[in-house]
């Protein structure tokens, strides 16, 4: 069985989510191949080897630049007739999920997305639904089938392959391109909330934007970020790009620290990819704590600023 990757990258920075992909498609009884399409293809091409690609097709065309969703997904419908494919998969984000459903337009396909769990040749999967609160089993009976990987389905793991970089032109409508970037705002510098490896989030219990203080020198100790509930974005205290959860971010920190945090099913979906969650709450019977592996029962205005001298005691 054949398994094409889409791979979706940003000017050659290959998507984390992607690497998962790649590890979940080694798990599939076939060979993985990968498609890269568009500007900065040849960089995020040679990444990709190490994950366990033994072909990357560099799919060219003159119509091909920055990331264009009809014109991408056009050029990955012609790699996909080229190469002849069992399986298409690509990774569960915004520009996967659209490019997927772009390609399943295209080629009258069905297309499952944000798979957590394929058997051998992607005929039954388990899929996330409503941000993750719900589970479904799915089968998929296509001629090629069409899935992606939801984010922190599975760790990224390495797997050395040939990796040979292989050109394939295509053809492509000059007028297809009818989504195109105009413009680029750079809303987080350095690690994000998805990427960071510690998150200390507050909830509804700091009280106030100026109450994120103690958390903030926290993070910066921990080289880490903060996060929040909705409760506090609905305050106005943060900005919604630091809200986990559902309706916000999914993370898969090393150490999640959710202080003040009820732990209701829209915010635990997010953090629940996290390896270690520490919760320090008021009432032991939140949900927060009794879903954590190490909880503190206590007041997070005392705690928070109690483990910031512990870590700086212990560094000097
Ligand atoms: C469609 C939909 C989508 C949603 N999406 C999201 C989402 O993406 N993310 C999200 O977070 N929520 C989301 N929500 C909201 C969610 O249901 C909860 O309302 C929200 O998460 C509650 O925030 P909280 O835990 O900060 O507040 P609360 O539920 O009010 O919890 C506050 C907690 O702080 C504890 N506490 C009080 N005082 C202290 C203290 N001094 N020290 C320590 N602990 C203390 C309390 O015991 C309590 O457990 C969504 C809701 C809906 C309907």
């Amino acid at each position: 069985m054949s398994i094409l990757v889409i791979i979706e990258h940003d000017r050659g920075d290959v998507a984390p989510a992607m690497f998962e992909a790649l590890t979940v498609a080694r798990e599939l009884e076939g060979d993985v191949e990968a498609v890269v399409i568009g500007e900065g293809a040849e960089t995020a091409a040679t990444q990709l080897g190490a994950y366990g690609a033994e072909t990357v097709h560099h799919v060219t065309s003159d119509e091909l630049g920055d990331y264009s969703p009809e014109a991408w997904g056009q050029a990955a419908v012609e790699a996909i007739k080229e190469l002849d494919p069992e399986v298409v998969m690509t990774a569960g984000t915004d520009r996967g999920n659209e490019l997927m459903a772009q390609i399943g337009a295209r080629m009258d396909l069905p297309f499952v997305a944000n798979c957590v769990e394929l058997n051998d040749d992607a005929s039954e999967m388990i899929r996330s639904q409503w941000g993750g609160a719900l589970h479904e089993e799915t089968t998929l009976d296509a001629e090629i089938k069409l899935v992606s990987v939801a984010p922190h389905a599975v760790e990224a793991t390495t797997e050395e392959a040939a990796g040979d970089i292989e050109e394939l032109e295509v053809e492509i409508d000059a007028g297809l391109n009818r989504t195109v970037i105009k413009d680029r705002v750079v809303m987080n510098e350095g690690i994000t909330l998805s990427t960071a490896p510690v998150v200390i989030s507050g909830g509804r219990a700091v009280g106030s934007a100026e109450g994120f203080a103690p958390l903030e020198e926290l993070a910066g100790e921990l080289g880490g970020k903060v996060g929040c509930s909705r409760a506090v974005t609905n305050n106005g205290w943060r900005p919604h790009s630091d809200q986990v959860g559902q309706t916000g971010t999914r993370i898969a920190p090393t150490i999640y620290i959710a202080s003040g945090i009820s732990g209701a099913t829209q915010h635990w979906v997010g953090a629940m990819g996290s390896k270690n969650i520490l919760a320090i709450n008021t009432d032991p019977e939140a949900n927060m704590v009794t879903k954590a592996g190490w909880a503190v029962i206590a007041d997070l205005h005392v705690m928070i600023p109690a483990i910031t001298e512990e870590v700086r005691k212990r560094k000097a």
